[in-house]
């Protein structure tokens, strides 16, 4: 890690004309949210709330969810905002106290909401635990894999049933743009919602159909494809017609080039795994915004990945 990236780990990401990306953490427990602090996050992006459930034999309690959500409101304070994602776990990786009957394409099949919708009820106990934690303070929360508006409106109307129990409650609500449905449908969603962000591993993967965890193919799903990109300008452009912002919490957020092509293309918000922030702090301050919005017009021209990566001189090329 470059010593001057370190060194200026805990001030914001300001691009050399002035304009500031906010750089959050994605975690997985309340016990990681100090070093994220110590490290730079401005706030966390993407709490994984699956790995609560993944944590134990039976579903959680909802006092015992709660403690783990308020823990990490508390040591966040209120300066640094908390998206809080709510379960997504797939026939891939099943919960024994969710079961489902075996799927042959578990990627296609019942993942984050559509599994939510199938046990609405484990979905009300994770939004009461959320509401309780955050006691009239500000919380994000966001649902996975929301494929089109008639499912997003059903997770609503669980949320509403739910919230109008909690009068005090300040919460946004958004969703990850991670099929590439919902973004060539970002303009219908964008009314109906607080933020998008942008869950570029899953878009990736339904977007050029290949497995993101595959042996030999997983290489080849490069993020920064001008295909990927083109579907986040899309979500971009009707969230600033709507007023709502945008931000992205997969990899390509902590890839140097894609975060400058991201901030080109306009996303304000970029949440990545901790270690990843002082470096991409760093590199945020040395583009300008023009510059990073003509990067990003060149990479959605671009015929290919490669064609991508080699936009930028060969020193900055590596792929971190
Ligand atoms: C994503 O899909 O990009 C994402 C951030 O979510 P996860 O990696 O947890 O599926
Ligand atoms: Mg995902």
């Amino acid at each position: 890690l470059n010593e001057q990236a370190h060194a200026q780990r805990l001030e914001p990401a300001i691009t050399t004309d002035g304009h500031r990306v906010e750089v959050m953490a994605n975690l997985t427990a309340a016990k990681a949210v100090n070093a994220a602090i110590e490290i730079g996050c401005e706030g966390v992006g993407l709490f994984r709330s699956e790995f609560i459930y993944m944590a134990h034999a039976q579903e959680p309690s909802i006092e015992a969810q709660q403690a783990e959500y308020a823990s990490v409101m508390d040591q966040l304070g209120s300066e640094r905002p908390l998206i809080v994602r709510t379960l997504d776990i797939g026939g891939d990786k099943p919960l024994p106290y969710m079961p489902m009957d075996e799927e042959e394409n578990p990627f296609l099949g019942i993942r984050g909401v559509r599994l939510s919708l199938r046990y609405p009820d484990t979905l009300k106990r994770q939004l009461h635990a959320l509401l309780r934690a955050a006691n009239g303070r500000l919380l994000r929360i966001m649902f996975p894999m929301v494929t089109d508006l008639n499912e997003w409106r059903q997770i609503r109307a669980i949320y509403r049933e739910v919230a109008a129990g909690y009068p005090e409650a300040q919460i946004e609500l958004g969703i990850m743009i991670e099929v590439p449905s919902a973004a060539l449908m970002a303009e219908a969603f964008a009314p109906e919602l607080d933020f998008f962000s942008v869950g570029t591993n899953d878009l990736t993967q339904y977007t050029l159909a290949i497995d993101r965890g595959h042996p030999v193919l997983s290489r080849q799903a490069d993020a920064i494809s001008p295909a990927v990109l083109k579907l986040i300008d899309l979500t971009v452009q009707a969230a600033d017609r709507h007023g709502i912002w945008v931000g992205v919490c997969g990899e390509l957020a902590s890839d140097p080039l894609g975060a400058t092509i991201l901030t080109g293309l306009g996303v304000r918000e970029l949440s990545m795994s901790a270690r990843a922030i002082p470096r991409i702090k760093a590199r945020l301050r040395t583009i300008s915004l023009p510059d990073a919005r003509s990067l990003a017009a060149r990479a959605l021209v671009a015929e290919s990945s490669e064609a991508v990566r080699e936009l930028l001189a060969p020193a900055s090329q590596t792929r971190e």
